[in-house]
Formats: C-alpha cells, structure tokens, sequence
C-alpha cells in the first residue's frame, strides 16, 4: 500500500531537501509533481486541488522560503496536510450509550464485512473487556449466518443462535432482546451486501437502524477497489447516518487513492484499517502515522508498539529513546531484528520500517524468506563490538572477514549495511523535527 505514491514523493522531497535555498517556483514545480503522483495513485481530483493549493499557500510564504531549512519545511507542511487529509485524528469507537450499544456494519458483497465484523469484536472482548454479541443479519448469501458463527468461535465472541428463514428485522429485533438478557455491552449487526448498492438494500440497512438504533455505523470498504470505494462510500454516506469507515486489506498493493480520498469525500472518520485475512489483522487508523508511513520516514511509533507487545516494556522505552535521539547503531539492529523473529518475521514490519520493504522485495525476489533475519543476525554477529557500534569502519577487507564469519557473501553483508544506513537516516530525520517533541507531534 502507498508504494508507488510513496516513492514519488520521496524523490520530489529529496530534490528539495537537497538545496539550500529555494525560490517560489521551486516549490511550484514540486507541487506539480505532488499533484500528478496523488491523481496517479488514484486520490479523487477535487481532493488534490484542494491539497495541492493548501500546501503552496503555505509553502511558498517568505516565512519557510527564507528560513535556514526551507526543504524541510515544506516537507512538514506536506505532512500536515496529509495528516488533515487522513482525518487529523485517531477516531476511537463511541461507545458512550446505555448497553447494549450496537454497531451495524455495512457495506457491498466481499468487501470483508463480516471478517471485519469478528475483527472488531474480538478486539471490544479482549482490549476492552466488553461482553460482545455478533448477529448476522445476511439472509441473502448462502452460509453468510454460519460463515459468522464459525468467525465467532474463532476469535471466542458469542453469536446470536441462526434461525432460519426470519428476515433481517426480525433476527435484529431478536439480537437486540438477547444482548438486554444477557447484559450483553455491545451488539454487531453484520447487515446483507449486495454486489452494487441498490435500493433493496439501503431500504433494509434503514430498516435495520430503525429498530436497533445503532450508536455506530460502520461501514467497510475495500481499499483495493479504489475510486470505486470511494464512490461507494458515497453512496452510502447520503442514504444512512454513516459514523466511520473501515479500509480493508490495507496488507495489498492498493495505491492508497480510497484511504486519501475517504475523509474529504464522506467527512466521516476512516476509524480501523484491516491488514490480513487474520482476526487479529485489523487496527485504529492513525492519520499522523500513516502520513509518516507514506512520507517515507518508516512507521517508528509502530515498530516500538509492536515491540513493546514482545518485549519488555522498559527495552521498548529504550530503544524509542534510543531512535528518537537518532542513536542507531549495529547492535539497535541486532536488537531488533530479535525482536522481529519474536513477533513473527518481516510480513508483520514489511512496510512499517524504512528499507524493510525493499529488503523484503529483495528476499522475495531471490527466492528467500524470514531464514534472512537468521543471516543477518549472524553477520551482526561476526561484527567486532567497534564495528557495531560504528559501521562505516567497515571497508572492504572487513565486510570479507565478516561474510566469511557468518558463511553468507559480501553482498548480504553490503546489504544489510544499506538497510542500517536507511534506518539510522530515517531517524536522523525524526531527530531533525525535534527528537522525542517532534516525534510527538508527528505521532501523536
Ligand atoms: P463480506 O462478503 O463483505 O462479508 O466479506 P468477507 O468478510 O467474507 O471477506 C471476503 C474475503 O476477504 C475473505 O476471504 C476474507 O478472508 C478476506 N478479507 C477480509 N478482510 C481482509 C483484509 O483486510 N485483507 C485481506 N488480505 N483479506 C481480507
């Protein structure tokens, strides 16, 4: 996701960070870069006008074009504005209501509703304790009632018993009488898709809301499909009282146009992201770290959660402090690489950290997999304790004695240098912001 957008604008921000000093049309000439890689990526057009104008606005101001790091400048306001874009901030569920709260979740055929359903379910049960009820009210697609039972075992979430042959209302009705019996604190109704939005099916989802008076309602999409997605939440956004969005298989290679485009298009919160087939692959979308993400700095605040789940939290503290003073040595390296064999090998951090990607590419392309974290363990660890601490005394000789050491090439050697070299650069560049401040702000 955010690849390609990501790495066009990469090259247009090193251009400008590369110069002193830079003039208005400088930055003009950037933003017409800006504007071609946001339509490419399939962002809707009144969206990038109204990004694009923003940000020359802002950036051709005597105030950063005078200023000692001009690049850099632009660089944040560009940030800042994604980070609106993508809904400024993290939208948490509102689940402020008398129990059962109820959460209806709509959206088209195959968009990943009902795995989504059990995704956010199963995180109301375990990160917040809350006794959840799942009903599916799709008496539409053969099994969809099953297919949500056997979900509900899966992640451990009750679901209503099926009856057969009731209609939609009738099963919500009967969800909303069980969840008060059983002093249930949040009810999901996994309501029918359709293949295209359609009257029948707004009519039901009205139909539905009507008796179940949902606090949120939900509605996913799938972010592969793009414009379409966003067309679609349109739709959807002028028929019922959408509360939040939720982008699914965010884990493809969707050029991220529907995640850039949601907000403005239906001026309601994108509020989870899901990244996989698993029930666990699903998280609260986070507009400062996704900006972070397609800006290229690595998802740092990401990497450091997702440690501190493996990890104990003092290391993880040490090491955010560690990255946030752009301290990044061999053995910061070494430390994560353990760290990402623990919690399931590069899929999971492919992506989230700077280099990771094209290092994943690179193993995939050659025919390898998560053995390579192995390798480069080793090669760490046939470093002299000098070495790790400062790598760039490794000349030619060394890099020989080390591949031998670890029975890998120079190549892998040469390799894992860049990736360090990336990293430590990204976080040069958070240091530049402001260290753990800037961090913050950036992260929220
Ligand atoms: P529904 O028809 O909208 O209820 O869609 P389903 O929940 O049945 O999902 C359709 C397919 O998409 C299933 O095979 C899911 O495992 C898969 N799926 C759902 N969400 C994601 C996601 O975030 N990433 C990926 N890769 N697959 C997903």
């Amino acid at each position: 996701m955010f690849d390609s957008l990501s790495d066009r604008l990469g090259g247009v921000f090193d251009r400008l960070r590369g110069r002193g000093a830079l003039r208005e049309e400088d930055v003009q000439a950037a933003m017409r870069e800006v504007r071609i890689a946001l339509l490419e990526a399939d962002v809707a057009l009144p969206v990038v006008r109204r990004f694009v104008d923003s940000v020359t606005e802002q950036a051709t101001g005597q105030q950063v074009l005078k200023s000692v790091t001009p690049g850099q400048q632009v660089v944040k306001i560009v940030n800042d504005a994604l980070v609106e874009m993508l809904g400024s901030e993290t939208a948490d569920l509102d689940l402020a209501a008398t129990p059962p709260v109820v959460i209806m979740m709509v959206g088209l055929q195959g968009s990943g509703k009902t795995t989504t359903t059990a995704k956010i379910g199963k995180l109301l049960k375990e990160k917040q304790g809350k006794k959840v009820l799942m009903a599916s009210l799709d008496v539409n697609r053969p099994a969809a009632q099953e297919q949500l039972a056997v979900l509900g075992e899966q992640a451990g979430v009750a679901t209503l018993p099926i009856v057969a042959g009731q209609s939609p209302v009738d099963i919500a009705r009967r969800a909303l009488n069980a969840a008060k019996l059983q002093a249930v604190d949040v009810l999901m109704l996994d309501t029918a898709g359709r293949l295209h939005v359609d009257q029948a099916l707004m009519d039901e989802m009205k139909a539905v809301a009507e008796v179940s008076t949902p606090r949120e309602t939900l509605l996913v999409v799938d972010s592969l499909t793009g414009q379409d997605a966003v067309n679609v939440a349109q739709n959807f956004a002028g028929e019922v009282n959408l509360t939040g969005v939720v982008l699914t298989r965010m884990d493809g290679d969707a050029r991220g146009g529907a995640a850039l485009s949601m907000r403005a298009v239906t001026g309601k919160p994108i509020k989870f992201a899901a990244t996989g087939e698993k029930l666990d692959a699903i998280e609260q979308f986070n507009p400062e770290r996704v900006a972070g993400r397609i800006l290229g700095m690595g998802d740092i605040v990401s990497i450091v959660e997702k440690a501190a789940a493996t990890v104990k939290a003092d290391e993880a503290e040490k090491l955010a402090q560690r990255m946030a003073k752009g301290q990044f040595d061999m053995n910061d390296l070494r430390t994560q690489l353990q760290q990402m064999q623990r919690m399931g090998g590069l899929g999971v951090l492919a992506g989230l950290m700077p280099g990771m990607k094209k290092a994943k590419q690179a193993m995939a392309n050659s025919g390898m997999d998560d053995r390579v974290l192995l390798h480069m363990d080793a090669i760490i660890g046939s470093m002299t304790p000098k070495e790790r601490e400062r790598p760039e005394l490794l000349n030619a000789k060394r890099k020989i004695r080390v591949a031998k050491g670890s029975g890998t090439q120079v190549q892998d050697v040469n390799k894992l240098i860049k990736m360090h070299m990336e990293m430590a650069k990204a976080m040069k560049q958070i240091r530049k912001m402001g260290g753990l401040k800037g961090l913050a702000a950036m992260f929220g």
